[in-house]
């Protein structure tokens, strides 16, 4: 796979380089609530721009469906962009159309141009290969090379991050480099002991991950929303927790399969109900009440888990323990948090709620290995699916 750096070695001056970027930051109105995906993908623009290319930026902002919808442009992006870079950012108000061919026409050596938000376009993410190929035609058209930058949308067969690099010489960029780099690390003879601790709402959205993991760790500890399916199939009531009930007989069968691997919680907070004034109660895990719903992997289970963590050389997490959004419920996962920062070994977090619990709990993002910064894409390599958007940049 070619590097940015191969790319830079090449020579970029007077060439139009198309950077697809991950700048799907959060707003609140036109305000940017959280500017840190901004700031990472900066870089390789700015390396680009300093080695005299003609940067045309392209990136998704939330799910506009292939509308055009002011409410998921990029402008203040692009202003948030220039900012970080402390040079002009131009933008084009659409992505194929009048104003994207005008601005990038207009460049010149060292500038830098957004384009606007690529899902306004339907053929972006259409499943005919012919409606996103003619829109990636138009999208090569702005260009004479192509960056991949963008980890969180590599798991997308997507014409800006697919089709366009079957038309465009193309390489990874540094973002994208770099997780593949550590997720390598997560699958290919990992230092142990190896602890995978996985959470979140769903053990059917993580079946496909626990399942490519499982041969591979020597722990796998588990709580979140997933823990009370697996609580289900060791017999026992789980109350109104969440239970996904057509998974029940297969957690037993990854049960059976590996009594020494998975770690259930032993103890769990219960509540009525998810609210912040709900009157919580710590149960075992092997009693919740009928009435109750367990929100929280308890203290002991935290001690636990906490004990699995210290002596391990390689920790992938994915999930919140609880309910971390509120604040009757954020202790285990902030106390699970807090042993993974302070494992010696590489730590890697991966999943979007995961790395927003790290920031909402105050906890110092720096204390882990890598925070990886493309959920899905992450589980997906994981799993060990094939990325279509690196499998593009190797061929
Ligand atoms: P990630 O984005 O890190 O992959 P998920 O999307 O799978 O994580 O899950 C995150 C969600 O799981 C959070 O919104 C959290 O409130 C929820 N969750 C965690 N524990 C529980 C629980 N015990 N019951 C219900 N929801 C839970
Ligand atoms: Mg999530």
């Amino acid at each position: 796979m070619r590097t940015l750096d191969d790319l830079l070695a090449d020579g970029v001056a007077g060439r139009r380089v198309l950077v697809r970027s991950d700048l799907n930051v959060p707003l609140d109105g036109e305000k940017i609530t959280d500017d840190r995906r901004i700031v990472s993908s900066a870089p390789v623009h700015d390396a680009l721009a300093k080695a005299g290319a003609r940067v045309v930026v392209c990136a998704h902002l939330g799910r506009p469906k292939g509308l055009r919808d002011p409410r998921y442009s990029l402008r203040p992006v692009a202003a948030r962009l220039s900012e970080v870079l402390g040079r002009e950012v131009r933008f084009a108000s659409d992505v194929v159309g009048e104003s994207a061919q005008i601005t990038t026409a207009a460049l010149v050596d060292g500038d830098v141009a957004v384009l606007e938000n690529v899902r306004f376009e339907a053929a972006e993410t259409s499943k005919d290969e012919a409606e996103r190929g003619a829109f990636a035609d138009r999208l090569a058209a702005l260009a004479d090379a192509y960056v991949d930058d963008a980890f969180g949308a590599v798991h997308r067969k997507h014409a800006s991050v697919y089709d366009i690099a079957l038309r465009l010489p193309h390489c990874a960029g540094t973002l994208v480099l770099r997780e593949l780099e550590v997720l390598r690390r997560l699958t290919e003879s990992p230092d142990r002991p190896y602890v995978v601790v996985l959470g979140g709402s769903k053990v059917s959205d993580k079946f496909g991950v626990i399942e490519a993991l499982l041969p591979k760790v020597d722990r796998l500890l588990v709580g979140g929303g997933m823990c009370f399916t697996f609580l289900a199939a060791q017999g026992h009531g789980v109350g109104g927790s969440l239970l996904e009930a057509d998974q029940v007989d297969a957690c037993r069968r990854l049960l059976a399969d590996n009594p020494d691997k998975i770690v259930l919680p032993s103890d769990v907070v219960v509540a009525a109900e998810v609210s912040d004034h709900a009157a919580t109660e710590v149960v075992p895990a092997a009693a919740i009440p009928d009435d109750r719903k367990g929100l929280d992997v308890g203290p002991d289970t935290v001690a636990e888990f906490g004990a699995a963590l210290a002596g391990a050389r390689t920790v992938f997490w994915n999930g919140p323990m609880g309910v971390f959004e509120v604040t009757p419920f954020a202790e285990g996962t902030r106390g699970v948090a807090q042993a993974i920062a302070g494992c010696d070994g590489l730590t890697v977090v991966g999943g979007g709620d995961s790395a927003a619990a790290i920031r909402q709990l105050g906890l110092d993002e720096a204390a882990f290995g890598h925070i990886s910064t493309g959920g899905g894409a992450s589980l997906e390599f994981l799993e060990g699916r094939t990325l279509p958007g690196i499998a593009v940049l190797e061929g």
